[in-house]
């Protein structure tokens, strides 16, 4: 059967756009993705979503998200999208072994907090170790830190933590940052703040179950010295990457692969194909500001429709 829209991804971006797609009778088919509710379901308490005073955990967060949607008739599949053809009309998204044909698609697959790769990072994210200083930082009140990375993400995130926490290291592999002028004077100047330089991670040590991270293994890549540094939360901030391989072919993207949306709206550069959340922010990357974008895609898919009847 032949959809009026799908959409792929299911963080607040992609449940905003089906709940009013829902609402507007579109009768939206939403793909999960290899990580359903998104970004949010891998931090704690969410405290800057509005609505919620006491703030709310994320995958609760998630968790109402889709059954909002879902009470509007967005039908949630949990299956990753493997291929897509957008060359002609109605468009094509394959999932599983099944085709599915939709007049028009909602892209909200996110960006990826790239990670260091190490098993031990894996096992303290949430307890310890974290992607997000926006999310997490409160919890590191008077506490120290590391943040890992020399772009702008590191600076703000370990210009952010010093609201917080007693110390913020950043440990940086080079011995220049990447980071703008501006972010890295500020960074530098402040006086909560101080830098390893050319030092990578080797290994984290803590137990989830237990005090969580306990101390971060670093080598400098000029010595080969390894050195260990008892820290209570380390951040990543090495960036993002647009989870976008699938459209490579039919959309306009950025030099770092994020989608290109038309100038205050969720048009991409295909008609009828929409972009909505981190899959094309590089600038906000907020569960709220994804939220809202959901819904100018949703709006913008109705319109759509509407005028190519
Ligand atoms: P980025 O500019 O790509 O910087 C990533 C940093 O992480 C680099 O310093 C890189 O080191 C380091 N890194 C990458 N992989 C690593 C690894 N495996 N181990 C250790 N270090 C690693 O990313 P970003 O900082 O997220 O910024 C992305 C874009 O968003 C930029 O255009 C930035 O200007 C923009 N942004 C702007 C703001 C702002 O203006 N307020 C805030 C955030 C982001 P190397 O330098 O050695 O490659």
């Amino acid at each position: 059967m032949k959809r009026k829209v799908i959409i792929i991804g299911t963080g607040p971006a992609g449940l905003t756009a089906a709940l009013y797609t829902g609402r507007a009778n579109m009768e939206p088919l939403i793909f999960e993705g290899p990580q359903p509710g998104g970004q949010l379901t891998i931090t704690t308490d969410v405290e800057n979503y509005p609505g919620f005073p006491d703030g709310i955990m994320g995958p609760e967060l998630m968790d109402l998200f889709r059954k909002q949607a879902q009470r509007f008739g967005a039908e949630t599949v949990n299956l990753m999208v493997d291929k897509v053809d957008f060359s002609s009309k109605p468009f094509k998204v394959w999932a599983g072994d099944k085709e599915y044909l939709s007049d028009s698609i909602i892209i909200s697959t996110g960006a990826s907090a790239k990670l260091l790769g190490l098993e031990s990072e894996k096992r303290l994210m949430g307890y310890g170790v974290s992607a997000c200083a926006t999310c997490d930082a409160f919890f590191f009140k008077n506490k120290k830190v590391f943040v890992i990375g020399g772009g702008d993400s590191a600076m703000e995130e370990a210009i952010f933590l010093t609201k917080f926490a007693s110390s913020v290291t950043i440990v940086h592999r080079r011995d220049m940052f990447r980071a703008s002028k501006i972010m890295q004077d500020r960074a530098l100047s402040h006086d909560k703040i101080d830098v390893i330089w050319n030092s990578e991670v080797v290994d984290l040590i803590g137990d989830a179950k237990d005090k969580g991270l306990e101390s971060v293994i670093l080598r400098n890549i000029e010595t080969n010295k390894e050195s260990n540094h008892s820290i209570d939360g380390l951040f990543l901030g090495i960036g993002h990457s647009p989870n976008s391989k699938l459209f490579k072919d039919y959309l306009e993207l950025n030099e770092k692969g994020y989608i290109l949306t038309k100038p205050d709206t969720s048009q991409t550069s295909l008609n009828g194909v929409f972009a909505a959340g981190d899959i094309q922010d590089t600038r906000y990357m907020q569960a709220v500001t994804a939220a809202g974008s959901g819904c100018m895609a949703a709006i913008d898919a109705e319109r759509y429709l509407e005028d190519s009847k």
